[in-house]
């Protein structure tokens, strides 16, 4: 079924396609919000990269499994995450979160928790 005959994009040139695909992630709601609204909600969770010292490779992908840790609250980590560092998270669903002008900033009982996480590997 075609849902639209052409496009109009944001510069004003128009597409024209027997099918679209809206891979908008956390804005699909807004930007269709009779069709999805708030079968999508952004939840704002906190991920943390530690720096491993250089040459330490106990945190790489060949020493160290992706992880979880189902407590009270929901730990994860992923070893080495593309060069960027050891990744720590805490996935226990946040406050609502608007993808575009909420505030990117850490909580700081969020680090806090991570870091007690990453300290039980470093024992
Ligand atoms: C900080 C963070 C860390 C993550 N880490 C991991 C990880 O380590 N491993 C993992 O598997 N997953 C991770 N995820 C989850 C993963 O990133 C998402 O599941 C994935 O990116 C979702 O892909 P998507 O294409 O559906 O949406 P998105 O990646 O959110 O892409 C949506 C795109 O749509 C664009 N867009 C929105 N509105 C419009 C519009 N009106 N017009 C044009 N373009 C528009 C946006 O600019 C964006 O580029 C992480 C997510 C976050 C936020």
């Amino acid at each position: 079924m075609r849902l639209f005959a052409t496009l109009t994009l944001s510069d004003g040139s128009r597409l024209k396609a027997d099918f679209y695909v809206f891979a908008c992630g956390p804005w699909l709601g807004q930007l269709f919000p009779v069709t999805v609204g708030d079968l999508i909600r952004s939840t704002k969770q906190d991920i943390f990269f530690f720096g491993p010292p250089a040459g330490d490779s106990r945190f790489t992908d060949e020493h160290l499994p992706v992880w979880g840790d189902h407590g009270k609250r929901f730990f994860y980590g992923i070893p080495g995450s593309d060069r960027r560092g050891f990744k720590v998270a805490d996935d226990t669903r946040g406050e609502a979160f608007d993808p575009t002008n909420g505030d990117e900033s850490s909580a700081d009982d969020a680090e806090a928790h991570s870091r007690i996480c990453r300290s039980r590997f470093l024992r």
